[in-house]
């Protein structure tokens, strides 16, 4: 990393620190490429705020993910990658190298790796944005300890809401998954386990329309979308698990996406801007795993490292 005035010019850049930004960062590290992370708001990304990863290779018992993130970075680090606690605010990708300002100041990237992941989906109800943190939360393994011997209400039908209402019942007295379907997309293995959990049940082709409570969350008006009956569910915590969107709007007009946000990238992690790569959730909406996410963040370095190496020797042939 070298300073030019107020500016710090890095060979690689890489935005965020889950599994995406450091398998990316390890790979550009052993490339002797010095990468510098700009972590984002969650160090480890989604993946560190998991209780425990049972599906990431090589770890037979699982891993807690904030355990994996620490490793993830440890080894990136070990190899010459540079952490800074920071996150991205705009980039201008017209001209290389590419300009981002983040919170610890200004970089001139040769090239830029696109790890933003994604965030979680909010119900957008009445209530809910009032009551977050007051009962309504999206993180089983930040506030699932405040409810303990708690009623408490999840939303989703996905491996999420599965996952995590599993992981409540270590604290609450009764987990009620309320699915706006009768099939759920969760994993055959997961809503095996939620059906034979004796503290889990499930309210079914239903959908929550209010979160009710003045200083902490009461209940919830829910509607039954068959028969359109409502109805009024007393608990004291509703934990949201209904996907997530890609944290991407930074690039917006300047990178091509889908329609839902994805970062369009072909099958070298290129985007259309010519040394700028994208990997993991913020351009997969297929398979959004920690492995296929690091997978592809070290695809991405790899692809970056030959840009860069195909760039250089150009300039020496020239
Ligand atoms: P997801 O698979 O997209 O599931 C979202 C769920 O929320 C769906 O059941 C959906 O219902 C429901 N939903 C969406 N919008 C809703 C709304 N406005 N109101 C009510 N319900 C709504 O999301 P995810 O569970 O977060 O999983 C994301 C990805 O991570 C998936 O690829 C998943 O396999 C992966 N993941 C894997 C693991 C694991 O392997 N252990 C753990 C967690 C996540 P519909 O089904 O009706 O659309």
């Amino acid at each position: 990393m070298s300073s030019n005035g107020n500016e710090k010019h890095v060979k690689v850049l890489i935005l965020g620190s889950g599994p995406t930004g450091y398998s990316a960062a390890l790979y550009a590290a052993r490339a002797e490429l010095q990468p510098v992370v700009l972590t984002g708001l969650q160090l480890g990304g989604q993946a560190a705020l998991t209780y425990t990863i049972e599906n990431y290779p090589g770890f037979p018992d699982g891993v807690g993910g904030a355990q994996l993130g620490e490793l993830f970075q440890k080894q990136a680090e070990h190899f010459g990658a540079v952490t800074e606690f920071a996150s991205a605010n705009s980039v201008n990708l017209s001209q290389r190298p590419f300009k981002v300002e983040a919170d610890s100041g200004d970089y001139l990237a040769d090239v830029l790796i696109v790890g933003t992941g994604a965030s979680p989906n909010h119900l957008e109800v009445p209530g809910e944005v009032e009551l977050t943190g007051r009962g309504v939360s999206y993180c089983a393994t930040c506030d699932g300890w405040f409810f303990k011997d708690k009623k408490v209400v999840i939303v989703g039908g996905g491996d999420s809401a599965l996952e995590e209402g599993l992981f409540i019942t270590r604290y609450a007295s009764s987990v009620t998954i309320i699915h706006r379907r009768e099939e759920f997309r969760a994993s055959t293995i997961l809503q095996k386990r939620a059906r034979e959990h004796p503290k889990v049940d499930f309210i079914l082709n239903t959908v929550v329309t209010e979160v009710v409570g003045a200083d902490k969350m009461e209940a919830l008006k829910l509607k039954n979308v068959i028969t359109g009956e409502e109805t009024t569910y007393e608990a004291d915590g509703l934990f949201i698990f209904i996907g997530h969107t890609p944290n991407t709007r930074m690039f917006q007009g300047q990178l091509e996406m889908s329609d839902l946000g994805y970062i369009k990238i072909n099958d070298k992690m290129e985007t259309n801007v010519p040394g700028v790569f994208a990997a993991g959730e913020a351009a997969d909406p297929h398979f959004r795993q920690v492995v296929t996410s690091a997978g592809m963040g070290a695809a991405a370095a790899i692809q970056a490292t030959r840009f860069l190496e195909a760039e250089e020797s150009s300039v020496i042939v020239e």
